[in-house]
């Protein structure tokens, strides 16, 4: 770990009171739920994710789409907040962060603590059918679908229930991200956590708190699109590097 990286990074989130984290699947990774892009993860490799996880593909084939969804959906209901999850929520009890803005469907900031979260790519809260478009809670439609890997139906009309994720092809959630985007111009330091930043527009929320002035910092493993304009880049785990950054914040040394 370089603590000098770690020191510039808690000096910047210690004069701001207007922060804003952008966090996808890598800060989850040590929570046992594998991201989309690195190369071990198995998630795009299997089959052609653009296909089976988008729109299309799972109005053509929503048994394709719960076959390739299963092993992730079984990650995330085992999977419990990290270190990382859990430093975010303590940023934004001292003052720190105004809102978590998320590209995961975990649920882990909300289990964490986090209090004002805005989620991007939708969540597993609730599913929606597609043909009347009446909303469950997705709980025991998850449940159900974990015992018997049966793609699951509408009580009312018969027809397929797809989980509030957002899929490739379709659009997010207004609210949400014009929240995010209100928050990302207002914000005075941005810290991504956990993204390759690979996808758009979501991946706009960092570029939009930096044109209006916010610091940037970025932690994750690899190198991301946007490093070259960040104040601070750590290619580093984040549930080693947000810790450490509290500690140091917290200490009583800057
Ligand atoms: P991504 O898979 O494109 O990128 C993840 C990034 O995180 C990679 O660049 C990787 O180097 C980095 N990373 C992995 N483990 C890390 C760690 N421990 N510490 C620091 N960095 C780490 O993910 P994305 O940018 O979030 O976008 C992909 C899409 O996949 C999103 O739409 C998201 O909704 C979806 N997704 C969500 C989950 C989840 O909810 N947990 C899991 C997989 C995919
Ligand atoms: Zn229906």
């Amino acid at each position: 770990m370089n603590d000098d990286l770690i020191r510039q990074s808690a000096e910047i989130i210690q004069g701001s009171s207007k922060g804003i984290a952008f966090t996808g699947a890598g800060i989850s990774t040590p929570s046992g739920i594998p991201d989309f892009r690195s190369h071990d993860s198995g998630l795009w490799q299997s089959v052609d994710a653009m296909v089976v996880a988008s729109i299309w593909g799972f109005r053509q084939n929503p048994a394709g789409f719960f076959e390739w969804f299963y092993p992730l959906t079984e990650l995330i209901l085992a999977a419990k907040p990290n270190v990382a999850h859990k430093a975010l929520a303590q940023l934004e009890v001292m003052g720190k962060l105004q809102a978590v803005i998320t590209q995961n469907i975990d649920m882990l900031h909300t289990r964490a603590g986090s209090k004002t979260i805005y989620e991007l790519h939708g969540h597993l809260r609730e599913a929606t059918c597609i043909h009347c478009f009446t909303v469950y809670p997705a709980e025991p439609i998850i449940t159900q679908f974990l015992k018997d890997k049966q793609v699951p139906h509408c009580p009312k009309c018969g027809s397929v229930l797809k989980p509030n994720a957002i899929l490739f092809g379709e659009q997010l959630p207004i609210k949400q991200l014009l929240a995010s985007q209100e928050a990302a111009r207002r914000s005075d330091m941005v810290i991504v956590v956990g993204s390759s930043l690979e996808v758009a527009p979501a991946s706009d929320i960092p570029i939009l708190g930096k044109r209006n002035g916010a610091k940037l910092i970025i932690i994750n493993l690899e190198p991301t699109p946007l490093d070259s304009m960040a104040d601070v880049v750590i290619h580093e785990n984040a549930a080693l590097a947000l810790p450490a950054i509290l500690s140091c914040l917290e200490s009583t040394s800057i």
